[in-house]
């Protein structure tokens, strides 16, 4: 642990104690399990697609594009791309239905003795004229995984890239499993609304993320850098921002 990271640490109130226990957790994972990195999520072989929004919420709705239909199309193919790769694939909805986001992460944390990760498919929305892609994570163990998932969707659609973004939402903070949080495209920005009304190209969107996903799993964290962990509070639904 650097001492920029311990300064950082310890400015967010975390005390020495619990430096002392991650030093502690990182000499362990990297003295057992072959040098296994800690941070990858190792061996999921389950995959929870969250279709965001769905019934009576609609989501962001712009250019004739209502986000609960974008998602639960995306997330439909993403889910099968992923099952033709092999992996399990658990739904938070296959239809048009209200879920409240503590029970999708509860769907998730169902299956964590599965080795499941969660990822949740939305769509953007801004009245700035923004574009591109971006992907939100909150987990020191889902950074890698965010990371080659834009990385794949950007490439995959040819959509600004934005990067990665560490955000503390209900999906990306609460889950006990790696988590993310995709924003496939702007809605509201008319060059991305254009590609993202064809079916086409929503297919490609699904294969960018399933990409990413297939990628962490062969190749884990490799040499992207490790973030902080961060003590911060759950997400609650009184939060500013929520998805
Ligand atoms: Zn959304």
């Amino acid at each position: 642990m650097s001492f920029e990271i311990m300064r950082k640490l310890l400015s967010r109130g975390v005390t020495i104690l619990v430096g002392a226990v991650a030093l502690f957790q990182i000499g362990c994972a990297s003295s057992g399990g072959g040098g296994a990195d800690p941070r990858k999520p190792q061996g999921f072989n389950t995959v929870v697609v969250d279709p965001g929004h769905g019934g009576r919420d609609s989501g962001g709705r712009a250019n004739k594009l209502v986000e609960k239909q974008l998602t639960l199309e995306t997330a439909l193919k993403l889910g099968e791309d992923l099952r033709g790769s092999g992996l399990r694939v658990v739904m938070t909805r296959t239809d048009d239905r209200f879920y409240l986001l503590d029970e999708r992460v509860a769907l998730a944390n169902r299956n964590r003795a599965n080795n499941a990760i969660l990822v949740s498919v939305h769509y953007n929305a801004s009245g700035r004229g923004a574009s591109g892609v971006v992907t939100f994570f909150w987990r020191t163990d889902s950074h890698g995984l965010a990371v080659r998932v834009q990385r794949a969707l950007a490439q995959e659609t040819g959509l600004k890239d934005i990067g990665v973004v560490r955000r503390r939402l209900r999906v990306t903070r609460n889950p006990d499993v790696p988590c993310l949080l995709v924003e496939c495209g702007y809605m509201t920005n008319k060059s991305d609304a254009a590609k993202i009304s064809q079916p086409a190209f929503r297919g490609r969107v699904a294969a960018g993320i399933a990409r990413g996903i297939l990628d962490q799993l062969a190749q884990g964290d490799g040499s992207i850098p490790r973030v902080p962990e961060l003590n911060e509070p759950l997400s609650q639904a009184t939060d500013a921002r929520e998805y």
